[in-house]
């Protein structure tokens, strides 16, 4: 129907929305008409962020979190029950790290950090996540995965095993949970343009041109695209999915 917002009255956490993609689906959920909590680190971002969707007349509120930290990840789910009194939808969006070092020279520390933020991030939001939604009924979480959890990509061994491990997460849950009234799914982003890969694509000369010339439509992708795929899995639009990582990557992992 022209004109309805598909998130209209629902709670929704998203992690890692200081930047890039989680800050793009905070301006998408917020348009649909979603009640936000914000989650990043980085305070003066999520601040400068929540000013601006308040004004636009979005309910949006923020927790300093590091989602590898338990205690910050379940206290951000407490205060979004504790200020909204419901959580609907969440994205579990927070990531980092991608490659560029082979295996075998790769640090012990960076495996443990890419596998900390990605997969034990993810675990510890889906921890506390998941019970507020049981609580009132059930509710949709949509986690970030990437193309390289789908398939593998040269000189990122720790980064496609982490988002490997955020389908097997979401496959889990989605298991568990489905008879309950939660639906858990992931989105899997094609090469976004984001201010990392923007950094990226400065610092490696033709990395970009060699990325499209792999990808049927042959582009980087927007914030925005993936933030769309993102509500529209939270929304009940998709209320008979659940389990599927969905590729929003212009035809990457098609070929
Ligand atoms: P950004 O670096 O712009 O965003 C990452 C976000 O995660 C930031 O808001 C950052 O906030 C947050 N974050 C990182 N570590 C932590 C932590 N320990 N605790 C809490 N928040 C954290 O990158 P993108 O927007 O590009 O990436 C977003 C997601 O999309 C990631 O999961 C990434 O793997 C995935 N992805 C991105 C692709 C791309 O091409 N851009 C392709 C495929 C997947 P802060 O630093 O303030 O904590």
């Amino acid at each position: 129907m022209a004109g309805e917002r598909i998130l209209d009255g629902k709670v929704a956490l998203i992690t890692g929305a200081s930047s890039g993609i989680g800050a793009a689906a905070a301006r998408v959920f917020a348009r649909e008409g979603a009640a936000l909590l914000l989650v990043a680190r980085r305070e003066d971002r999520l601040d400068a962020l929540t000013r601006e969707l308040r004004e636009k007349g979005a309910e949006v509120e923020y927790a300093v979190a590091d989602v590898t930290r338990r205690v910050d990840t379940a206290a951000a789910v407490a205060r979004a029950v504790r200020h909204f009194g419901r959580l609907d939808c969440a994205f579990n969006n927070a990531g980092w790290g991608a490659g560029r070092t082979p295996l075998h020279e790769m640090d012990d520390d960076l495996y443990d950090r890419i596998m900390d933020v990605n997969v034990r991030g993810v675990w510890n939001c889906l921890r506390d996540e998941i019970p507020a939604m049981l609580a009132t009924g059930g509710g949709a979480v949509v986690n970030n995965s990437s193309v390289g959890g789908l398939l593998a990509t040269p000189v990122a061994a720790p980064y496609v095993a982490a988002k490997h491990a955020v389908i097997g997460l979401t496959k889990a849950a989605a298991a568990e949970y489905a008879a309950q009234g939660v639906r858990v799914n992931a989105v899997a982003p094609g090469t976004t343009r984001t201010e990392v890969v923007s950094e990226w694509f400065a610092a490696v000369p033709g990395m970009e041109e060699q990325l499209h010339a792999g990808t049927p439509q042959p582009r980087t992708a927007e914030p925005e695209e993936i933030a769309e795929a993102a509500a529209w899995l939270c929304s009940s639009r998709a209320s008979f999915i659940t389990g599927v990582t969905m590729p929003v990557d212009g035809g990457f992992t098609m070929v």
